[in-house]
């Protein structure tokens, strides 16, 4: 795609740098657009902030990232490949829910409730590109 002179360029103002708004803007300024993005809070990220306290540290958001083929479709439309910019790391077990006296133990990986898991989201059953 041509990209256009800066004063020929649409100007497009984005609120929010959360993931919608980082998204969207980095698309957009791919196609050609003037993209400016203005924030509220000292630090862009949105819901996927944390809070650190007292050496802790606390999501206040998402944890972890399940649909990796999404990232790695969201960076090749703004032209870039995901793999320079994040690390991946698988994670086992997902997660773990501990109460104060027992445990919940982590999904399933096999059997029907993935086979269901995975008819469902193509790409998060083990073994795909995704997670
Ligand atoms: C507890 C929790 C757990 C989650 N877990 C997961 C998960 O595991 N995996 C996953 O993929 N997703 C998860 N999500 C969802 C994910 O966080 C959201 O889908 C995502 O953050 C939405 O992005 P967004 O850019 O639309 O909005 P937000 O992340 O809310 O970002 C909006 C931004 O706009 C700013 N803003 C608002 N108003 C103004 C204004 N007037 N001027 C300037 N700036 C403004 C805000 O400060 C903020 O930075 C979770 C969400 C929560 C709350």
């Amino acid at each position: 795609m041509p990209v256009l002179s800066p004063t020929k360029r649409k100007k497009i103002v984005i609120i929010g740098a959360g993931p919608g708004g980082l998204t969207s803007a980095m698309i957009l300024a791919k196609r050609g657009f003037d993209v400016s993005v203005y924030e509220a809070k000292n630090v862009v990220g949105g819901r996927n902030a944390a809070i650190r306290t007292d050496g802790f540290t606390f999501d206040t958001g998402p944890t972890f990232l399940m649909m990796r083929f999404i990232l790695a479709e969201m960076f090749q439309e703004a032209g870039r490949d995901v793999e320079k910019y994040l690390t991946f790391k698988k994670l086992d077990p997902l997660y773990r829910l501990k109460f104060e006296d027992r445990e919940l133990p982590s999904p399933p990986t096999t059997g029907p409730c993935a086979r269901k898991s995975a008819r469902f989201s193509p790409g998060s059953e083990p073994g795909s590109t995704g997670f």
